[in-house]
């Protein structure tokens, strides 16, 4: 079975062609993708093409599926079918205010996979998925209730990562059948089968590009850091993360900013970026604190101070851990922000090997110390592998 998962972005389409074969093994066959798109639909001619050109998709028969990572719906999330079941475009259009960066260019991207490969189903896995059974009193804010019915919640996104990373731990752990639940926990109207008696206690930590911390008890999530929208939780790379919402209406008072102008400078000028000064991607702003830059050395300071602040209030919520896992670009290859986040917590039972933790960049391992409770693991992110699977799961479970 060959699965498409198309990462479409506001100006780029890329794409990883993933198959499965009958014993449940997946390979990538082919990767790849096109920055400044314009036209999703010659991305998508050019995509096919380049696959034709591999060998692996001679005709749209052989394609059996396109999974979509859907960020934000307005009143729909789970794994649906997007070239059956309108509601997907629609839910996306419904909360583009929200997610702008991402809603738009999915639903003009599906919409042209309709167009293209009739016949194809496409499946959309949203972000939020994961945080469907997340207790009702972490899901709230203390707002009117109009602005409830509007929509303000906390939704909670990176869904496909800290799924992997729920599947992946206890499998670590040895808690094959916790592996199993999350595995199934998508299936249509499921909620998630009963776990076994001893919990099992994970906190995951996805570091990149954008950041969130996730608690997840017996493989389903019990809340996250982001919230409304991406925006929220840590500092990302260049957006805000979590902020006073008395300090909008005060530099647009204060600094004359139009209210589109504010919200410029929270998503393009905010970040590792308005904290240090010097860039948005990590890389940039470690080397220049390296150098003795102040500001860039304050942006990791603030970053570590947030992730271990999230740490925390889940490290409450779970009552103990049993592991701590490191993903994505930030968490996968930055030991020394890594120690920094695990520092001065040996009485809370989590205790990191610098010998190990340096060693491990990129690659799956554990840095704990012997003498830690807790383990601390780093899974290297596999969204595009969740997208695969669940999206094969969705068209098997309909057809
Ligand atoms: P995204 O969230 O956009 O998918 P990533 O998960 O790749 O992005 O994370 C991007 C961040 O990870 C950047 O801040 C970058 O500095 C950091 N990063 C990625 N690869 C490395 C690396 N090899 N060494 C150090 N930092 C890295």
């Amino acid at each position: 079975m060959n699965i498409l998962v198309a990462n479409l972005g506001s100006t780029s389409f890329k794409f990883r062609l993933i198959r499965f074969d009958g014993a449940g093994g997946a390979s990538v066959l082919a990767k790849g993708g096109y920055e400044r798109v314009t036209d999703y639909g010659r991305a998508i001619d050019d995509c096919l093409g380049e696959l034709q050109a591999a060998g692996h998709v001679t005709t749209t028969a052989d394609l059996h599926g396109v999974g979509f990572k859907t960020v934000l719906g307005k009143n729909l999330t789970g794994c649906l079918r997007a070239d059956t079941d309108d509601r997907v475009i629609a839910a996306l259009d419904g909360f583009k205010e929200i997610a702008p960066a991402h809603n738009p260019p999915y639903a003009l991207g599906i919409a042209r996979f309709r167009e293209k490969l009739p016949g194809v189903p496409l499946v959309a896995l949203f972000e939020t998925a994961f945080y469907q059974w997340v207790p009702e009193a972490a899901t709230r804010y203390a707002v009117p209730q109009s602005w409830y019915d509007a929509g303000v919640r906390r939704y909670g996104f990176h869904g496909a990562s800290h799924k992997f990373v729920a599947e992946r731990s206890a499998e670590l752990l040895g808690r094959a059948d916790i592996a199993e639940r999350v595995r199934q926990l998508y299936r249509a109207g499921a909620t998630p089968v009963p776990a076994g008696a001893a919990p099992l206690r994970i906190i995951s930590c996805h570091l990149g590009g954008s950041s969130s911390v996730t608690g997840i008890r017996d493989g389903v999530a019990i809340g996250t850091s982001m919230g409304l929208s991406p925006q929220s939780g840590l500092p990302q790379n260049n957006r805000v993360g979590d902020l006073d919402s008395a300090a909008v209406p005060f530099v647009m008072k204060t600094l004359g900013l139009s209210l589109a102008e504010a919200e410029r400078q929270m998503t393009k000028e905010s970040g590792l970026l308005g904290l240090s000064g010097v860039g948005n991607d990590l890389r940039d702003v470690r080397a220049a604190a390296q150098q003795g830059n102040a500001r860039a050395q304050l942006a990791l300071d603030v970053f570590v101070q947030s992730a271990r602040h999230w740490i925390g209030a889940f490290l409450l919520e779970l009552n103990g851990l049993d592991a701590l896992v490191f993903t994505a670009g930030i968490g996968e290859n930055n030991p020394d922000l890594r120690a920094a986040i695990c520092a001065r917590l040996d009485q809370l039972g989590l205790v990191i090997d610098p010998a190990k933790n340096a060693a491990l960049r990129g690659t799956e391992g554990e840095i704990s110390a012997a003498n830690s409770r807790a383990k601390i693991f780093v899974i290297p992110a596999n969204e595009e592998l969740v997208v695969a699977r669940e999206t094969a799961r969705c068209i098997a479970a309909q057809s």
